[in-house]
């Protein structure tokens, strides 16, 4: 990497990580114990949860959700066809059929008609995704699951912290499973979260932990018991203590980093304004949590997509694009024969989408260099 180079998601960290990291390993407490808990309970106070779970990943928290709740073979689960892979592959390893529905054109989240469509005897689980941090219709897509008896689990990875009508997404008895992945509005290099109705968390809880009746820390802690019982064949997916402590330090300057986001925002809304671009909106009574700032490029640009990339990274820009549709890779293709055409919003959205850099750091030089970036790899001839 040159050293001019602007990176598109780098991890915010500072001296603070580094002690909260370094005190974790003083204690010789290393894995899953009094970090894990306080950042459980942080969070859970932060987005007003009912109760949370810390584990590896939000792969892993979708994973055990849809373990918990009890879904298998026979079983279809309603998602976004535009998601990351790993949205569709938990359903896979559950032995339930993804079902993808299109996307809304403005805010690229599930549609909640298409989803209603979507719905047969055999489905479950609603699984919204909150594209880019922009929370779903989520009024809508709960009317659905009442009406037909399903669970919602909301794939909450980008939505940390982002609020629908008044309430932190989280906030529900329904599980929402968030990402504290290296990239992620808070990173715990890897990590993730489970929040939902106490009871759940609590089956969750044993199930993320190789499905014993008491975690370690309780075993081995001063006053412990060796004795546990296997309730269930569990997962390994509890967070280590180390990383819980950099999700501390980060959770204490998450709303300077959000803020920061939001300047962000602000100033791409500006200087893109007469572009050929379409720019990622923010619906009435929703505040997105800005996790990503996906511009999709019209026709009258002058450049495509891949040529448009190409000119970012010649200017030393990094970018990414959010997603690949589910039912274009090639494991999706040949098991359910799904291909281009069935769901022409996230086809159409995909070839234009560009997401450019947006993090907690970004300083004013830096969103100057990349909306210079942008304007040149604009203009018409260049
Ligand atoms: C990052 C991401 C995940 C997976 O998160 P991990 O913590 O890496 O498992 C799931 N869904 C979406 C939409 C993501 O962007």
């Amino acid at each position: 990497m040159r050293d001019d180079f602007l990176p598109f998601s780098p991890p915010c960290l500072d001296d603070d990580e580094i002690a909260e990291v370094a005190e974790s390993l003083r204690t010789g407490w290393i894995t899953t114990g009094p970090k894990c808990r306080a950042l459980e309970e942080r969070l859970a106070e932060r987005l007003n949860s009912p109760a949370a779970l810390a584990v590896s990943s939000c792969t892993a928290a979708l994973h055990t959700a849809l373990a918990v709740l009890g879904v298998g073979p026979g079983d279809e689960v309603v998602t976004s066809a535009l998601t990351f892979c790993s949205t569709v592959s938990v359903i896979e390893h559950v032995g339930a059929r993804p079902i993808l529905v299109d996307v809304e054109p403005d805010t690229l989240n599930l549609d909640p008609a298409a989803v209603a469509a979507a719905v047969t005897e055999r489905t479950r689980v609603i699984l919204p995704v909150h594209y880019g941090g922009h929370p779903c219709e989520m009024d809508a897509l709960r009317a659905i699951a009442e009406r037909h008896g399903l669970d919602v689990l909301e794939d909450a990875a980008h939505a940390l912290p982002a609020r629908y009508r008044g309430r932190w997404i989280g906030s529900g008895q329904n599980p929402a499973a968030f990402s504290f992945y290296a990239t992620k509005n808070l990173t715990t290099a890897e990590g993730g979260l489970l929040t939902g109705a106490p009871e759940f968390i609590e089956r969750a809880r044993v199930a993320s932990l190789h499905g014993m009746s008491k975690d370690a820390w309780k075993r081995y802690d001063k006053g412990g018991s060796w004795f546990y019982e296997v309730v269930m064949p569990g997962f390994k997916y509890n967070l280590p203590d180390v990383l819980a402590a950099i999700g501390l330090a980060q959770l204490r300057k998450l709303d300077r980093m959000q803020a920061r986001r939001r300047e962000a925002v602000a100033r791409y809304r500006e200087a893109f304004a007469d572009l050929p671009l379409r720019l990622p909106v923010e619906r009435d009574g929703c505040e997105s949590a800005w996790h990503l700032y996906p511009v999709r490029l019209l026709d009258e640009a002058p450049v495509g997509r891949d040529e448009f990339i190409a000119r970012m990274t010649a200017a030393d820009i990094g970018t990414s694009v959010h997603f690949v549709p589910i039912h274009y890779h090639p494991y999706y293709r040949e098991k359910y024969g799904w291909r281009e055409g069935m769901h022409p919003v996230a086809e159409d959205a995909f070839r234009r989408l560009v997401s450019l850099p947006l993090h907690g750091g970004l300083r004013a030089e830096d969103l100057a260099r990349v909306v210079a970036a942008v304007r040149t790899a604009l203009a018409a001839g260049t």
